[in-house]
């Protein structure tokens, strides 16, 4: 079912072509060059004004067979949108990119991936029911080429709601430095490839043209350890026409055809041409949908405790934090998940919101309604087995709660920033900690310690 050359998708589709180039990501654009060559019609369509191909109907009934397809065989596909175009384009032909959404609603069994390198425009050209988490089957991404331009494009993607974000690092033309990675699922790196500007070409522009530009390695190095770091999901696409590699110098890659002869390879995409140097570059992971999954459920879990009051909001966090964590453990136990949903039950079912709770969490009614009369029958055979004991908090149960709810507080930041956070909750309490405690007091007669019970000061008189 692969019908795309890009191997980090199974198909490709542009509701039209033809685009304006933005950065400098776009200097060496193939599909401009393609375009240029006049190859299905004598129309130029890139540039401000120049008017977008439009796809012909037989064009768009493909992905809705994809899709069938897709769905006898029990599988998702992925397809990229666009590989000539951008979708977010300002110029996009009247009626396409609405047309496009209704496309995308009517195949669910394809994983749509809309980049685009116009990032301040996806908010406004998404459709008025992307709702609160998107398109349960579309991933928003960004091209990130260099600092100037493309990081800034993390900062708007991160913001807006999808159950995927990703980055599209390609071409790579300088090294990104320290990437805020917080909000993205996925990361796609690779050199630039094509054939650049030709000998004519550079000729008639009376100046000097830049050509294909290298990828150093110890940019791809950083990046995919960066990743990693973050738990993102890195995927090298290939090393582009003119890699440097891992001390700066250029790599050439080669293979041998069938008839013995040494080729040079056009793109450094098939790994198994690399040099051991650079094994650890073979990294091609998809992201970790579950936790896209549990981040989307977070999120709507946060929205629903927007109204709870102080004591239900911090009993509720505590709970989200168990929730989450059950969805990460195989084989947890049903009885510590039923505990946590009936919890849960305790704070919505007064609201009225519990339906709404469900639907947060993603249980299905019948689930939820198993989970709750398994939590009450534990609580009846406990109840008959031993009077309940009262909760000991002990300073180990203490420090665990105290760390669950800073970590899920301090859950967007990372590296300084995060320690800074932490400097200032512990700053907090550092007059307290230079207090002497109870038992640096003298003793007194009215001191008892008694294992497992509060201890009560009365000063001597
Ligand atoms: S945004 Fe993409 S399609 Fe448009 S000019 Fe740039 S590289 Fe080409």
């Amino acid at each position: 079912m692969k019908n795309s050359a890009i191997n980090w998708t199974d198909n490709t589709f542009n509701p039209w072509e033809g685009c304006t180039r933005v950065s400098d990501g776009c200097k060496n654009c193939y599909a401009q060059a393609n375009d240029k060559r006049h190859l299905r019609e004598k129309v130029i369509h890139w540039g401000k004004g120049a008017p977008r191909r439009k796809m012909t109907d037989a064009y768009w009934d493909q992905p809705v067979a994809w899709n069938l397809k897709a769905e006898q065989d029990g599988v998702r596909l992925r397809v990229f949108c666009a590989s000539t175009a951008d979708w977010a384009d300002e110029e996009a032909p009247a009626g396409q990119r609405e047309r496009l959404f209704q496309l995308i609603k009517k195949t669910p069994h394809l994983d749509w991936l809309l980049l685009t390198k116009r990032a301040e425009n996806i908010e406004k050209y998404l459709p008025a029911d992307w709702g609160e988490t998107g398109y349960p089957n579309v991933w928003l991404g960004v091209t990130v080429e260099n600092k100037k331009e493309g990081l800034p494009r993390i900062d708007i993607l991160r913001k807006i709601p999808a159950v995927c974000r990703f980055l599209s690092c390609e071409p790579l033309i300088e090294d990104l430095g320290n990437v805020n990675l917080n909000g993205i699922h996925w990361v796609i790196i690779g050199g630039e490839t094509g054939r650049g500007p030709s000998k004519k070409e550079v000729k008639n522009s009376g100046k000097k043209l830049n050509g294909i530009r290298s990828m150093d390695l110890r940019w791809v190095d950083s990046l995919v350890k960066q990743c990693q770091e973050q738990g993102v999901a890195p995927w090298v696409k290939q090393l582009g026409k003119l890699p440097l590699d891992l001390q700066g110098e250029p790599l050439v890659i080669t293979y041998e055809t069938k008839d013995g002869k040494m080729k040079r390879s056009p793109n450094g995409e098939n790994w198994d041409q690399w040099p051991s140097s650079i094994a650890h570059l073979k990294v091609r992971e998809i992201p970790d949908f579950s936790q896209a999954e549990r981040d989307k459920m977070e999120s709507s879990l946060s929205d629903l405790a927007k109204g709870l009051d102080k004591e239900n909001a911090e009993k509720e966090l505590q709970l989200r934090t168990q929730l989450l964590e059950t969805d990460k453990i195989l084989f947890t136990k049903r009885k510590y998940r039923a505990e946590i949903i009936k919890q849960y039950h305790d704070i919505y079912h007064p609201l009225r919101k519990w339906d709404a709770f469900c639907r947060a969490a993603d249980i299905p009614k019948r689930t939820s309604y198993d989970l709750l009369k398994a939590a009450r029958e534990n609580h009846a055979e406990s109840a008959q087995k031993e009077p309940k004991k009262k909760d000991v908090i002990t300073p180990q149960k203490a420090a665990e709660k105290a760390k669950a709810s800073i970590n899920r507080l301090l859950k967007g930041l990372k590296g300084a920033e995060r320690n800074e956070a932490l400097k200032l909750i512990l700053g907090e309490f550092d007059a307290e900690l230079n207090k002497p405690t109870e038992t640096e007091h003298a003793p007194s007669e009215n001191t008892r310690a008694e294992q497992g019970k509060l201890i009560t000061i009365t000063p001597a008189a």
